[in-house]
C-alpha cells in the first residue's frame, strides 16, 4: 500500500480513538503504545521505507515523520487536559465567575407606571384603558382642537388612513369615559401613545402618559392643586415643593404646568434643571366647558380637573436616566439595574 494512503489511515484512526479514549491512565498508555511506540503503527510503517524506491524515499520520509509529529503533538495537548488522576480537566477556565443567571424584572417604565397608579388609587381614582388607534373625533375634535386649529401642530400626527389616528395623548380616554359614563368621574388613564418626532436622547417616536380627569360639583383649582401637590411628594419626597406657571392646552382652561423643585440640586441649580432650580412635572387644568359639551355634560352642573404627565420623564428623573431610548432598546445590561 502507498505509505500516504497509509498514513492518512493511520491518523484518521488514531484521532477517532483518542476522541472516545476514556480517561483511564491505563487506557491511555496503550494508545500511546499502539501508535507510537517503538513497535506501534507508526513504527510499523517507519519499517516499510527500506522498500520504497530511491527516488521516492525523500517524499515518504517527509511524510512519515508529518505523521508522527502530528501524532504527538494531538497526544500532548489531550494529556495537557487531564489532572493527576488522568480525569478530563476540560471544564473551561475555573476561575471564571460564573454564567449570569438572568431572572427577569419589571420593566422600569412599569414599575414607575405601578407607582403612578397606587399614589391616585389610594386618593380614589380607578384606572381605565382606551384606544392607542382612534378617530380623529376622539383624539381631536372632542377635545376642542378642530380641523385646522394650530395645536395640532403641536402633535405631530401618524395617520393610519383620513380621520384615523395613533393617538398622540391619553386625554382620548377622557372622552370615552365620558361618553359612557355619567359624572361623577375620577379616573386616570395610563398609556401609549405615538408622535412623529425625531428620535434623540429626550424624545422618542412613542412614549407614556399617564392622563388624570375628575369630574364633579364644584371642582376647584385648589382642588387640583391640592392633588398635584400631594402626587409630586408622595412620587419624589416629602420636601417637595411644587409650583404652577399658567400654560396652555385647547382642553382645558385655564391651563398650567407644574414645577416641581429640583431635588438633584436643592434648587441651588444644576444641569439637570437648567440652572432653574424647578424641574417641568406634568401638564394640567380645569375642563373647558367645550369638552363637556362634545359629550353633552351641563357645563352649568359640572366641574373638573384634567392632567397628564409622560411616565418616561418621571422615570428618568427618578431614576437618574439620562437617555430616553434606553427605554426601548431592550438593552439587558441597563433594564437589569432594576430587577
Ligand atoms: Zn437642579
Amino acid at each position: 500500500m502507498h505509505i500516504a494512503v497509509r498514513a492518512e489511515e493511520i491518523r484518521e484512526q488514531f484521532l477517532q480513538e483518542l476522541e472516545g479514549l476514556p480517561h483511564d491512565a491505563h487506557q491511555i498508555k496503550l494508545l500511546k503504545d499502539k501508535y507510537l511506540g517503538r513497535k506501534g503503527l507508526v513504527a510499523d510503517l517507519f519499517s516499510t521505507l527500506k522498500d520504497v524506491p530511491v527516488k521516492d524515499k525523500p517524499n515518504a520520509g517527509k511524510i512519515l515523520n508529518e505523521l508522527r509529529q502530528s501524532l504527538s503533538i494531538k497526544f500532548e495537548s489531550y494529556i495537557k487536559t487531564l489532572d493527576s488522576n488522568g480525569e478530563n480537566m476540560n471544564h473551561g477556565d475555573l476561575t471564571l465567575p460564573e454564567d449570569p443567571y438572568l431572572i427577569g424584572g419589571i420593566h422600569p417604565l412599569t414599575h414607575t407606571l405601578n407607582e403612578i397608579n397606587s399614589i391616585f388609587i389610594k386618593l380614589g381614582f380607578s384606572t381605565v384603558y382606551g384606544p392607542e388607534v382612534d378617530t380623529d373625533f376622539f383624539n381631536f375634535e372632542a377635545l376642542n382642537i378642530p380641523k385646522h386649529h394650530p395645536a395640532r401642530d403641536m402633535q405631530d400626527t401618524f395617520y393610519v388612513k383620513d380621520g384615523v389616528v395613533l393617538r398622540t395623548h391619553t386625554s382620548n380616554t377622557q372622552i370615552h369615559t365620558m361618553l359612557k359614563n355619567d359624572p361623577p368621574i375620577k379616573i386616570i388613564a395610563p398609556g401609549r401613545v405615538f408622535r412623529n418626532e425625531d428620535i434623540s436622547v429626550r424624545s422618542y417616536c412613542l412614549f407614556h402618559q399617564v392622563e388624570g380627569l375628575y369630574i364633579d360639583k364644584n371642582v376647584s383649582f385648589a382642588d387640583l392643586k391640592g392633588v398635584l401637590s400631594h402626587f409630586a411628594r408622595e412620587m419624589f419626597g416629602q420636601n417637595v415643593k411644587t409650583r404652577f406657571r399658567p400654560s396652555y392646552f385647547p382642553f382645558t382652561e385655564p391651563s398650567a404646568e407644574m414645577d416641581m423643585s429640583c431635588f438633584f440640586c436643592d434648587q441651588k441649580g444644576c444641569n439637570i434643571c437648567k440652572y432653574e432650580g424647578w424641574l417641568e412635572i406634568l401638564g394640567c387644568g380645569m375642563v373647558d366647558p367645550e369638552v363637556f359639551k362634545s359629550v353633552d355634560y351641563n357645563p352649568e352642573n359640572w366641574s373638573g380637573y384634567a392632567f397628564g404627565m409622560g411616565i418616561e420623564r418621571i422615570a428618568m428623573l427618578k431614576y437618574g436616566v439620562k437617555d430616553i431610548r434606553l427605554f426601548y432598546e431592550g438593552d439587558t445590561r441597563f433594564l437589569g439595574q432594576f430587577v
